[in-house]
């Protein structure tokens, strides 16, 4: 039997572990947010963006910013409907109305037309997720955005390293959110990071992340609204503070190994994958592959063929509005066709060269 291929995982050094060995013995007390605070300064200079709030999740950084923006019932928030549930659950979570617009079949990301024919006038925000490190066009989003009055918001979970026109994903919209979950490109077990370069906007959230406790405030234990608890821990931001020095480096494998497989599977014809923006560069958080129909090649062959090789096979996401919780929406056929015909491949920092090919080899097995 093969060596298993895990779809991701991370990539943890010395250096994360001495920070978070130093965090667990001696960050308690007054020193307990001092990670903490130095992983949301290196964040915030990372992206190029003034504030950063770390948070214990991405899905807890976009809960208390749209709340921030005033989201609620009778509001319409518009997002692609290729997404992870994560995206949406806050909307629902604050009473407002999700509308999934279909995506456009090279960025798989949100189609600006679809957006600009979903506005109403109870549409409220625009949420761009950059999917697989593939970004949104932001120039359309944020033309339409302004045109309508409406609130322009990343989340750019997927999209740590990607870079539009010179900003980086996260750094354009109202605010902007990431994800440290185990499987992302930087992780810290679980957390988040709410950003944002509006400072009333980044008072009102930290305020919001501190159970309604406001910054500075000399009245201990005195909310002054109903708030919530979505902090990082210092420990886990020992880890994130390890992890953000190693940026460049973590991204630049994920390029790297994204490339490796385009130049093996581009040439054989049929297929795409993740592309480049215009000036700009794709973070590669999932190398992912679309099959054209002429190749014979479905999701469902290649996830059974990478199961007999103990490859773990990851399907692209099936369309938010598929789900029972949700309005149907057939009419989002970009968003259901990609579903059929793509799948993630393996991407973690430590793969070699020969589990690459050997995943290579697999896909293309399944070619009739
Ligand atoms: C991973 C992910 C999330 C959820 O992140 P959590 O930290 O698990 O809450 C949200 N949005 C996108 C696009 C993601 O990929």
């Amino acid at each position: 039997m093969t060596d298993r291929i895990a779809y991701t995982k991370p990539s943890i050094t010395d250096l994360e572990v001495a920070y978070a060995t130093d965090a667990a013995r001696t960050g308690w007390g007054n020193k307990c947010y001092d990670y903490i605070t130095k992983f949301e300064e290196a964040f915030a200079a990372h992206l190029g963006v003034p504030h950063a709030i770390a948070t214990s999740s991405c899905t807890g950084a976009l809960h208390m910013g749209f709340a921030a923006l005033g989201i609620g019932p009778g509001d319409e928030v518009i997002l692609a409907d290729t997404n992870w549930i994560a995206s949406v659950a806050p909307i629902v979570h604050l009473g407002g109305t999700p509308v999934f617009v279909d995506v456009d079949p090279t960025s798989w990301c949100l189609d600006p037309d679809a957006v600009e024919a979903a506005i109403t006038p109870k549409t409220r925000a625009i949420l761009a997720v950059h999917i697989y490190g593939n970004l949104c066009d932001m120039d359309r989003l944020h033309d339409i955005a302004a045109r309508h009055r409406v609130h322009l918001v990343e989340d750019a979970a997927e999209a740590i390293g990607s870079v539009y026109r010179g900003q980086r994903a996260g750094a354009m919209g109202v605010f902007g959110t990431f994800s440290f979950h185990g499987t992302k490109t930087i992780t810290t077990g679980e957390g988040g990071m709410f950003v944002t370069s509006d400072p009333d906007l980044y008072n009102q959230v930290l305020t919001l992340s501190n159970h309604g406790r406001t910054k500075g405030d000399t009245r201990q234990f005195w909310p002054v609204e109903v708030g919530f608890k979505y902090k990082m821990s210092n420990i886990e931001a020992a880890i994130g503070l390890g992890q953000i020095e190693r940026v460049e480096t973590l991204t630049h494998r994920k390029r790297e190994i994204l490339e490796f497989y385009r130049s093996a599977l581009l040439t054989v014809g049929g297929m795409t994958m993740n592309p480049e923006p215009p000036d700009g560069r794709n973070g590669a958080w999932m190398p992912t592959v679309v099959f054209a129909p002429q190749t014979g090649i479905t999701r469902d062959r290649v996830i059974s063929a990478m199961k007999a090789d103990g490859i773990d096979a990851r399907i692209f996401f099936e369309p938010l509005s598929s789900l029972t919780m949700f309005e149907d929406a057939p009419q989002n056929s970009i968003a259901r066709d990609l579903a059929t015909r793509a799948i993630n491949l393996p991407s973690f920092h430590d793969m070699t060269a020969a589990q690459q090919e050997r995943v290579v080899r697999v896909v293309l097995g399944c070619m009739k």
